[in-house]
């Protein structure tokens, strides 16, 4: 097992070596790889150093765990023969997808196998006649909009890294997006699912209807379970219609709070954006600086909220846009730029995207994915403000301000490394302290995965976690399945 600073890669730890090795896995000898290579074919069973690393890491902070052997399987009878053959042998298996996830929910943690679902990434059907998809785990979200845009339909969830994550890590994340404060989330787009559980069964959940009233819903279970539950390899999703018609604004505010104000604004004039994003300056400083480019004069301005409005009809957008202008105008907005063309609403969009990229290339942090209230934004930011002063922090800020979605990345800077370990945890979870009170969570979209369990404790009473933990024996009772995830509080 290795962590890597910087690109560095170093020795983990002993103690937390120790840690992570103190399981009864079985390790990966000959014997196994020969199974897997008879189950998949040779080529399909990765085992070369440079691969393991390729595979041993999303984008979560600099965390690397290796696995043991890659596998990539081609359909949901070779995933349930590899489920069933490491169900039997005690070999950890971790899924995943396109390794872009923020809480290290694919870091085989405890080495074992890595199941990819890559190579299952095709599109089943279309049924452009009850709007629905059906999709195997590995096709890229953007492939599934695209797809679907060709015949006049949308799927709504867009998490900003769509041109890379996976359906599948969509579904195991229950993925947000900028269009979830209109359209809602992952969960509410998957209507039935074909699971592969820890011990090869296949099992089938929901149906292809958009109400279902049938008994506990395990699809909803699955949704967010991040790949602990089961492997999912076949996803039916709805579709709406797309919209003919959308806007994008930038509204620029001196005062940061007064645009975390704004956004709940926005809603109780009765308008319901697409999209409300909330971008500190230093943030969009870092995206711009990121993609080389100067468009955008932060000089003066603290934050800026970035805004699509979308509908059928041009009059009522032009109607909204107006009355948005005017409402920002008293909350402390600057003049609104409105993107005229295609070519600028994509340049700011990219730009909006890359911001995850944009602070994690450039510097040592720890990101967090608070949510809380629509309404109280301002004072979450105003919270994590102080709290960077109390602690010698500093923090850069952007997210789905109209989900009440903020990603807070704090930034080490040139914190020794002594001081940065100290005081990183006391800090979060005073954070999480103060977002649970102001009835918040710890994730809205990122998830719990490997990071955030210790946590957890925080946001669930110790009966609140017992369930999760006994939910977890029913469908894993061996605990191989992506093992050391959501519900070990002691582990990082
Ligand atoms: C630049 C950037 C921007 C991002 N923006 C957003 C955003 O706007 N909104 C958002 O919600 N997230 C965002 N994310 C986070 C990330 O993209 C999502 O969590 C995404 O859903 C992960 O998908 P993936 O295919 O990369 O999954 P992975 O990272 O490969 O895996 C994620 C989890 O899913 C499990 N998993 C993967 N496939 C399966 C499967 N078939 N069956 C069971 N479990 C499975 C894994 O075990 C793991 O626990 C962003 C990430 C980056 C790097």
């Amino acid at each position: 097992l290795f962590v890597s600073k910087n690109g560095v890669k170093q020795a983990m730890p002993l103690e937390l070596q120790q840690k992570h090795q103190s399981n009864s896995f079985t390790p990966i000898s000959e014997k196994h790889l020969s199974a897997f290579r008879s189950m998949l074919g040779v080529t399909h069973v990765l085992t070369e150093n440079e691969q393991l690393i390729d595979y041993g890491h999303d984008w979560t902070e600099d965390l690397l765990f290796m696995p043991e052997v890659v596998l990539k399987p081609n359909s949901t009878q070779e995933v349930s023969q590899v489920m069933a053959y490491c169900h039997a042998q005690l070999i950890a298996v971790t899924p995943c997808g396109g390794r872009t996830g923020l809480s290290g929910g694919m870091l085989p943690v405890y080495g074992g196998v890595m199941l990819s679902l890559e190579r299952m990434n095709r599109i089943i059907d279309i049924d452009t006649k009850s709007l629905q998809i059906t999709v195997e785990p590995g096709v890229i979200t953007q492939t599934i909009h695209e797809a679907v845009e060709a015949h006049g339909l949308m799927y709504p969830p867009d998490p900003s890294s769509k041109g890379s994550c996976m359906i599948g890590g969509n579904v195991a994340e229950n993925a947000g997006g900028a269009r979830a404060v209109k359209y809602g989330i992952t969960r509410e787009y998957v209507l039935a699912l074909e699971v592969v559980l820890a011990n090869g069964d296949v099992i089938h959940t929901g149906a292809k209807v958009l109400k279902n009233s049938t008994g506990y819903n395990l699809t909803h279970l699955i949704v967010g379970s991040e790949g602990t539950l089961g492997v999912v390899t076949q996803i039916v999703l709805k579709l709406v219609p797309k919209p003919a018609l959308e806007y994008t604004l930038l509204v620029p505010f001196a005062k940061a709070v007064d645009a975390c104000k704004a956004v709940s604004a926005v809603f109780q004039h009765g308008i319901v954006p697409s999209a409300i994003e909330f971008i500190e300056k230093d943030a969009l400083d870092f995206g711009q600086q990121y993609l080389g480019m100067n468009t955008y004069d932060t000089t003066g301005i603290e934050a800026h909220l970035l805004i699509n409005l979308d509908g059928n009809h041009e009059q009522v957008l032009v109607e909204q846009s107006e009355a948005l202008a005017e409402l920002f105008e008293h909350m402390g907005g600057g003049e609104m730029l409105f993107a005229s063309s295609q070519a600028e609403k994509e340049a700011l969009w990219k730009l909006r995207r890359c911001l995850g990229e944009a602070v994690k290339g450039t510097t040592i942090y720890k990101e967090e994915d608070t949510v809380v209230p629509r309404a109280e934004l301002a004072n979450l930011l105003s919270y994590i403000k102080q709290l960077g002063r109390e602690h010698n922090f500093y923090s850069v800020c952007y997210g789905h301000a109209g989900d009440g979605n903020l990603h807070i990345n704090i930034i080490k800077q040139n914190m020794s490394e002594t001081e940065w370990k100290e005081m990183l945890p006391k800090a979060i979870e005073k954070l999480f302290q103060y977002v649970v009170q102001l009835g918040g969570t710890l994730s809205g979209e990122h998830g719990i995965g490997y990071v955030q369990q210790r946590y957890m404790p925080i946001a669930f009473s110790s009966v609140e976690l017992e369930l999760m933990r006994n939910i977890k024996g029913v469908f894993d009772p061996k605990g191989i399945l992506n093992p050391g995830k959501i519900l070990n509080p002691s582990l990082t």
